[in-house]
């Protein structure tokens, strides 16, 4: 039997407390005693110590803030580290980007799949993400992403937990054999069914892709996660469609919509009625702050929209929103890092959500909300659940934001799979 314990971790903003693992499950977790919470005083060192006694095994986590394993609800794992080639986006849109990825995608084969992947999930995991849903290109007569990511998903089980979305990047209707490509992907290893209802060619081709698509995954008893109404077309509305079909099926908690950037062009009486439908409705939301404030409003002369679905009004409405990151180096996004500290810094700033409250609780967005997004089982830091968890170099979330704190280790049932020193800094002045 292995034991562990993690003194002075600092949960939920607040709670400074001890942790014990038993065989990589947490056991118990009670608050600290006798140990004040450290100050945090930019520049000092606050060093964390590792103690081993033979049974068991004593960390002190000196105060840092612990999160549990950060969850990516929304990333392209087969399009990453790909920008560039064959040439890069200059019009710096959604469209061109796709047209990029259409020829690099005839050159795919499972190596070069697996080989990127791998290297954008190393970033990730750099960055304490353990938990990701990645979209999978499937229109493509292959399959061949989405057959090698199948493999990484297995092959990396222990470590990170892979979900994968049968994403028609070039539409279901308005694609040759795309209803087929789909349903062949749901029976090929997809987790969750997506739709692109933007990019049909027409509002019914929208409407009918998405029915089928809906149908598709109650079939298969799979979840759902659209890109919807990723574009600065307010008349853009696969959404209402979407949320409809979760409601009359009452399966709101498995459907997801990401994007839905056209929200943010809707006029306000609409949106005040669809908000009705979206509350009822209980479907969760992605947003991507980074890429949509890059790809959004490229067409608009000035003022030009910020292309960010109305994240403010979502939450306050009690509805789960999650961000993510989207694309690594690829033709959407040729500085993606993994990082979700910094989508959601960034997802603060352009959203206006800086009130106190508000960037206190928004770690949230990428751990909490983005489980609820996954339908993850077993998520959070509480006993009976696995030892997943980050351990960041700072005394508050809001230190981690503003002064870039890095992940210093992240556990996976209690097993070490990546760790960092604090950096030493020297000022000369
Ligand atoms: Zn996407």
């Amino acid at each position: 039997m292995k034991k562990q314990i993690f003194k002075n971790m600092l949960i939920d903003g607040e709670r400074l407390c001890e942790m014990t693992v038993t065989d990589g499950v947490i056991t118990s977790l009670k608050p600290a005693e006798g140990e004040n919470r450290p100050s945090f005083a930019p520049g000092a060192e606050n060093e964390a110590a590792h103690g081993d006694s033979s049974a068991v095994q004593v960390y002190d986590c000196g105060g840092r803030v612990v999160l549990p394993g950060i969850v990516e609800s929304h990333v392209h794992l087969d399009t990453a580290m790909t920008e560039g080639d064959p040439h890069p986006n200059r019009s710096g849109t959604l469209f061109e980007g796709i047209e990029i990825w259409s020829k690099r995608k005839e050159r795919l084969t499972a190596g070069d799949v697996k080989e990127r992947a791998m290297r954008a999930i190393r970033q990730q995991v750099r960055f304490g993400v353990q938990y990701i849903r990645s979209h999978v290109d499937i229109t493509d007569p292959q399959l061949t992403a989405l057959r090698a990511l199948a493999e990484l998903r297995e092959e990396l089980k222990d470590t990170v937990t892979l979900q994968l979305v049968a994403f028609p990047q070039e539409g279901i209707e308005s694609f040759p054999d795309g209803r087929e490509l789909l349903k062949k992907a749901a029976g090929s290893g997809a987790d969750v069914i997506g739709a692109i209802p933007h990019y049909e060619f027409t509002r019914e081709y929208a409407v009918s892709s998405l029915n089928y698509a809906f149908s598709l995954a109650q079939d298969y008893g799979l979840l759902m996660d659209v890109h919807c109404d990723e574009i600065d077309d307010g008349a853009s509305r696969g959404l209402e469609t979407l949320a409809t079909r979760a409601y009359e099926a009452g399966v709101g908690e498995k459907v997801t919509a990401s994007h839905t950037t056209a929200m943010h062009s809707y006029n306000n009486a609409y949106f005040t009625r669809l908000l009705r439908l979206l509350r009822m409705s209980g479907i969760n939301f992605v947003s991507n702050p980074m890429v949509n404030t890059h790809l959004q409003g490229r067409l608009d002369t000035y003022p030009k929209r910020r292309g960010v679905t109305r994240v403010k009004e979502l939450t306050e409405a009690g509805i789960n929103v999650s961000f993510g990151q989207d694309d690594i180096v690829d033709p959407w996004n040729p500085l993606g890092t993994g990082s979700l500290r910094d989508v959601t810094l960034l997802g603060l700033y352009v959203t206006q959500m800086m009130a106190a409250e508000q960037i206190d609780s928004s770690y949230r967005f990428i751990t909490y909300n983005g489980a609820r997004t996954l339908n993850l089982q077993n998520y959070g830091l509480v006993p009976g659940n696995p030892a997943n968890f980050v351990v960041l170099g700072a005394s508050s979330w809001r230190e981690a934001l503003a002064f870039h704190a890095p992940v210093l280790a992240s556990y996976r049932g209690g097993r070490c799979i990546y760790e960092a020193d604090e950096p030493q800094r020297r000022w000369h002045f």
